[in-house]
């Protein structure tokens, strides 16, 4: 038996409300924002990748699903959304635009992962990026937008992290401290810390066990050795998280997976379970990735959010997403006969848009009957041999079970003015 590859699953027609749901308001979200909608191809040049997210992380590392096409060329699914975009942002020349290019996205996103709940090696993400502007009040107003987006979800609990982790400039030397510290305390880090040290020291600071956590604790924070450019921007977008009324804590260990994250970085997640991995979602500033991909330079800052983990929490918060529609109507038939005038029924049923289905084979008017009703079926039309004959047709109310004979000229028309 086939199963779907492992970290992936189908997403079946009763959970779609969930999806649908999310779509819908982060579609919405976006509209009242200014944020229009971006689509970019599943995998790309896989040097895209390395060169962004940075060859020490743990997604270029292990995580990236990689392969060679048939003309020899060395393509990745992508791991994430922000890269594609900003390769998109220089083809497409949309420095020519007016500045800052507000973009979202819902995107599938690979990485060779371990499964476990929350943690898959495909999954869906709601992104959005706002490219070619540094002021702060951009940060805000990203930072904003995420937030929203979680109360527009109605989901309840949650808590916002900011860190600032310093530019080009003022990171080598935080890194040099940073390092200073661990090196001192080397015998307490997990092995893949010990390996932290040498390729990605700032990962250091989010590793999940327990005996590192201690360690990041007491380390060197980022936000005590910014540069004076990098300190006033980190001000400014408190000062307007403050005026926005958004509810925030500092915490000098969010840093981020990615390597292109410079200033202001944060992550959404569920009170009380920091340090687990359960962000909801999480973004930050990329200044110098456009640049680096051999664009101008481009200041630009982004948010995602993991699908799949918004389904979760609103199913364990118990949020209603939308009633069930029941409108479909029911085409059923007794006879060859009255089969033809069903098919011709169900098909100008939905000329009119009025969602039907036909009922198949050869079978009796309780079984069909039975199907209506597991279909959730509002209304059934019956027709046999005696409603073809005289043009009419039974008009049953699935809830009520109560039926009436109508023409067949008049049904649609019923069933139009709001009776389905
Ligand atoms: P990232 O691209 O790592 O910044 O992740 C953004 C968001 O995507 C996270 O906050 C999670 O909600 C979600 N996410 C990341 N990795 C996974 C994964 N392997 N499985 C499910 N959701 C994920």
């Amino acid at each position: 038996m086939y199963k779907a590859p492992r970290g992936t699953s189908d997403i079946l027609p009763r959970e779609q409300g969930y999806w649908r749901y999310i779509e819908e308001k982060a579609s919405s979200l976006c509209q009242l924002y200014g944020y229009e909608r971006i689509d970019t191809p599943v995998f790309e040049d896989a040097r895209l990748f390395i060169r962004t997210i940075g060859p020490g992380t743990d997604i270029v590392e292990k995580q990236t699903y990689s392969f060679e096409d048939r003309s020899g060329q060395e393509m990745t699914l992508r791991p994430e959304g922000t890269a594609p975009i900003c390769r998109a942002y220089i083809e497409h020349g949309m420095h020519n635009l007016p500045q800052p290019v507000r973009l979202y996205y819902f995107a599938s996103i690979f990485r060779y992962e371990r499964p476990q709940k929350g943690r898959y090696r495909q999954h869906q993400q709601f992104g959005f990026e706002a490219l070619g502007d540094d002021d702060p009040a951009l940060d805000a107003e990203v930072i904003d937008m995420a937030w929203q987006f979680f109360a527009f979800l109605g989901l309840g609990g949650l808590s916002l992290l900011l860190n600032s982790i310093g530019c080009k400039l003022c990171r080598p030397n935080y890194l040099e401290r940073l390092k200073g510290y661990y090196s001192e305390h080397v015998y307490h880090l997990c092995q893949d810390c010990k390996g932290r040290l040498v390729r990605n020291p700032l990962r250091l600071l989010d590793c999940k066990k327990p005996s590192c956590q201690g360690v990041a604790q007491s380390a060197p924070r980022s936000t005590e050795h910014l540069c004076p450019h990098c300190k006033e921007h980190f001000e400014s977008v408190m000062r307007y998280l403050f005026l926005l009324g958004i509810p925030f804590e500092k915490n000098h260990r969010l840093v981020r997976g990615l390597d292109y994250y410079k200033r202001t970085v944060f992550e959404i997640q569920p009170q009380g379970e920091e340090g687990a991995q359960t962000a909801l979602g999480g973004g930050g500033r990329y200044d110098d990735l456009i640049e680096e991909l051999g664009g101008r330079p481009t200041p630009a800052i982004g948010f995602a959010a993991g699908m799949e983990r918004i389904v979760l929490s609103i199913r364990m918060q118990g949020i209603a997403t939308a009633a069930p529609s029941s409108s479909t109507v029911f085409v059923a038939y007794l006879g060859e006969g009255a089969k033809d005038e069903a098919v011709k029924m169900t098909a100008a049923l939905r000329r009119t848009g009025i969602s039907a289905i036909s009922s198949l084979g050869d079978r009796s008017l309780r079984a069909q009957l039975r199907q209506a009703n597991a279909l959730g079926a509002a209304y059934a039309l019956i027709l046999g041999e005696e409603e073809v004959a005289s043009g009419t047709v039974m008009l049953r109310d699935m809830a009520r079970g109560e039926q009436k004979r109508v023409s067949m000229d008049g049904v649609v028309s019923i069933l139009d003015k709001g009776n389905t």
